[in-house]
């Protein structure tokens, strides 16, 4: 999923957890279960330029900003502020990690990246870890489709968040 996306699920389910090292480990798991949903994100073409790694920075910060606002819109205090933050940023941990294990080509997390990469919706064909960042052939309709489940998700995080 976008990490938009994964910030802002990670997010809502840290409010509702209501304490900011459960929402952590919530944040964490809940990423896995997202990725379940039919998604389209940046890594499908992704290529190591400085355009996909500005992308990917604002991807992130579009997320921030997003919680950041309904943070400041609704009363809140500092254990909901941290839920939402923590659960937020370890919504994102798991790609972190699966970054950090390509970039530096960390062969004892092999395993971790092969199986984060299944999770996937789109990825039918296996592809080795290690080679590079592939771009993987996308259509507007995957695309649209990606968008729309994730979308819902979303608006359904938000709403949490909101109330
Ligand atoms: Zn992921």
């Amino acid at each position: 999923m976008l990490a938009s996306s994964h910030f802002i699920i990670g997010a809502s389910v840290g409010r509702l957890s209501g304490n900011p090292f459960l929402a952590a480990f919530l944040g964490f798991v809940t990423h896995f279960l997202a990725d379940l949903v039919p998604h389209w994100d940046l890594g499908y073409n992704f290529s190591k330029t400085k355009k996909s790694y500005f992308l990917v920075f604002l991807d992130i910060l579009i997320g921030i900003i997003i919680c950041g606002f309904f943070l400041w819109w609704r009363p809140t205090n500092w254990n909901d502020i941290a839920s939402v933050l923590l659960g937020g940023f370890f919504g994102l941990v798991p790609d972190f990690i699966g970054f950090g294990v390509k970039i530096f080509k960390i062969k004892s997390f092999e395993w971790y990246v092969h199986h984060h990469d299944r999770l996937h919706w789109f990825i039918k064909e296996e592809r080795p870890e290690f080679s590079e960042f592939k771009i993987i052939p996308t259509t507007p309709r995957m695309v649209f489709f990606g968008l729309l489940w994730q979308g819902l998700i979303v608006v359904f995080s938000l709403i949490i968040l909101w109330v």
